[in-house]
């Protein structure tokens, strides 16, 4: 029996609040939502984080990530919602099974964008040189 708590999800061995099901895809309602309607996205093969997901399995989780982002927009009555996935503990990864978070926003739900810092001179460039590199 797997120790991953996705995993468990997934395979019913602990309930959910589920809103949709594929072949590839298994979609709750977070335990603790930012707002009513916050989704959790999760495939159903384990991976850890963006970088593991099979491509097959990455199409699925957008293609289906779409169609339930409409609906919970729709059920909560809202056109504002952040698509968040944290990859690895520093970027607030708590559970290391892949999943995106759907979360419907309000104007007043004091959920605040992340801060920006302007590059230094010349920074901007060697960074962008560096990946586009590494992407040939
Ligand atoms: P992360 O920080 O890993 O991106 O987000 C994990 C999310 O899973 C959190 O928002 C948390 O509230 C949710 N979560 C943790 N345990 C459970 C659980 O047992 N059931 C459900 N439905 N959500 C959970
Ligand atoms: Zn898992």
């Amino acid at each position: 029996m797997s120790d991953c708590l996705f995993c468990k999800i997934i395979a019913k061995e602990i309930p959910s609040a589920s809103v949709y099901e594929d072949d590839f895809v298994y979609a709750f309602l977070d335990i603790k939502p930012v707002n009513p309607g916050h989704v959790l996205v999760v495939p159903k093969a384990h991976s850890v984080n963006l970088l593991d997901m099979t491509e097959e399995t990455l199409v699925a989780v957008a293609r289906t990530t779409q169609r339930i982002a409409k609906a919970v927009c729709e059920a909560v009555g809202t056109d504002a919602f952040n698509l968040e996935m944290n990859n690895g503990a520093v970027a607030g990864q708590v559970v290391p099974h892949a999943h995106l978070h759907i979360v419907p926003r309000r104007a007043d739900d004091g959920l605040t964008h992340w801060p920006g810092h302007p590059y230094a001179e010349g920074e901007g460039e060697k960074v962008a040189a560096k990946i586009r590199g590494l992407l040939l």
